[in-house]
């Protein structure tokens, strides 16, 4: 089957009622970006609650799939045929062509589901229904009825146009982009942080990222992994700005002068202060990590306690009650796994003690950071100015 159009539904509405044509609006314009990576001219449009896309070219129906399977907000996709004629004899024929196309295998049971949005179509849905279905166990009579659990729905919508279709390919669920402001991700280029940014760009976030490095301690090929990543969680946030901030003189400083198994967590805590000012100074409103319980000595309740009071941003932790295996799932279903697990140095594992502290105590820590005064607000000022910024683009 050769289908024109594609009938777009849409999951949740975050904002209903008078904000509905936001999350719409929203909604389009992140399938026309989507759709700008696939070959072909496509028509995205509004019409009384439906969004439709349709190609004006040839084009290739997988790559179009695979684009709207990455927009949040997306909950079916449905190929659908879309007549002009509206005249019951039309929408009979063309039914039946439909069922012969689609389902060269016969041996299914169907339903038809009309819906009559355009009240003055002279049949009624009820009698639509009745017709229909007797017109497809005439053409194939392989078929058979079944009203509860059918194989197949087959709906009829009778709207401006009339549209068909039965396929529904579910996309990501979640909200547009763009329309639950901007969060700021702490981006390594471990497992954890893309499947962060990934889950809160699916709640309509848009991101910037900070990949905090230190050369020449990490190299230039760590730094391009990050990158990478970036890449592909841009492939459903869209174009994500990626902070680079270079730590070494914070790191080296702190090592030289704190105790060493609180490398981990004080280091932690300038990440977080740093990533926050970076945020502020770009309109994002929260922090996200990809933390979870447990995983590390640094993710103790005790020490995320330690870390997060130094922050007076929310920070979004999505994966915290996640296994690791759960997180593993996601990166791999949404294509960062095989980048994340490149074996390049963290700038985290460099300095770690053999012994971490695992409950770190808050005024031993604040102590400790006493030693930092000296110079630390000038190394921290100057990170900040020196961050560099790479605009990453799904590829
Ligand atoms: P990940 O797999 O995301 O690297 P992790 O299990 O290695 O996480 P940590 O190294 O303790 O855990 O980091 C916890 C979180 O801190 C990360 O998920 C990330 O959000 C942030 N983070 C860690 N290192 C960096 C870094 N070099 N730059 C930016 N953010 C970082
Ligand atoms: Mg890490």
């Amino acid at each position: 089957m050769r289908y024109q159009s594609f009938l777009i539904k849409y999951a949740e509405i975050g904002t209903k009622g008078k904000n509905r044509y936001l999350f719409e609006d929203a909604l389009i314009r992140q399938i026309r970006i989507a759709l700008k990576r696939a070959e072909g001219d496509f028509l995205v449009s509004k019409e009384s609650g439906r969004i439709y896309v349709q190609a004006v070219s040839d084009y290739d129906y997988d790559e179009v799939i695979a684009a709207l399977k990455k927009v949040f907000g997306i909950a079916w996709i449905c190929p659908v045929v879309q007549l002009e004629q509206k005249d019951f004899e039309t929408v009979k024929r063309a039914l039946v062509e439909y069922v012969g196309e689609v389902y060269p295998d016969r041996h299914f049971t169907f339903k038809v589901e009309c819906r009559r949005a355009d009240k003055t179509y002279p049949i009624h849905s009820e009698d639509m229904n009745r017709e229909l279905g007797a017109e497809i166990l005439t053409a194939y009579p392989e078929t058979s009825v079944d009203v509860h659990s059918p194989d197949v729905r087959l709906h009829v919508e009778v709207r401006k146009g009339v549209n068909i279709f039965s396929l529904m390919i579910p996309g990501p669920g979640g909200m547009p982009v763009g329309t639950n402001g901007k969060a700021m991700l702490l981006l390594s280029g471990g497992i954890d942080s893309p499947v962060a940014g990934y889950m809160i760009a699916k709640r309509g976030v848009k991101i910037d990222a900070v990949y905090f490095h230190a050369p020449p301690y990490t190299s230039e090929r760590a730094k391009q992994k990050v990158i990478d990543l970036a890449k592909i969680v841009a492939r459903y946030s869209g174009p994500i700005p990626l902070h680079i901030v270079n730590f070494t003189d914070i790191q080296l400083y702190i090592y030289e002068k704190c105790p060493h198994e609180e490398l981990t967590i004080i280091m932690r805590r300038y990440m977080m202060k740093i990533a926050e000012t970076i945020a502020a100074s770009n309109d994002a409103k929260a922090l996200i990590t990809g933390e979870s319980i447990g995983q590390v000595a640094s993710q103790t309740v005790q020490s995320l306690a330690t870390t997060n009071e130094v922050c007076t941003m929310p920070v979004f932790r999505p994966l915290i009650a996640f296994d690791k295996q759960e997180i593993v799932d996601i990166a791999e279903k949404i294509g960062t796994f095989e980048t994340s697990i490149l074996p390049y140095e963290d700038c985290c594992t460099i300095f770690v003690a053999k012994h971490p502290v695992i409950r770190p105590n808050r005024n031993h820590i604040r102590k400790s950071e006493q030693n930092l005064r000296e110079k630390i607000d000038d190394m921290v000022s100057t990170a900040i100015e020196q961050a560099e910024v790479v605009w990453c683009e799904a590829e």
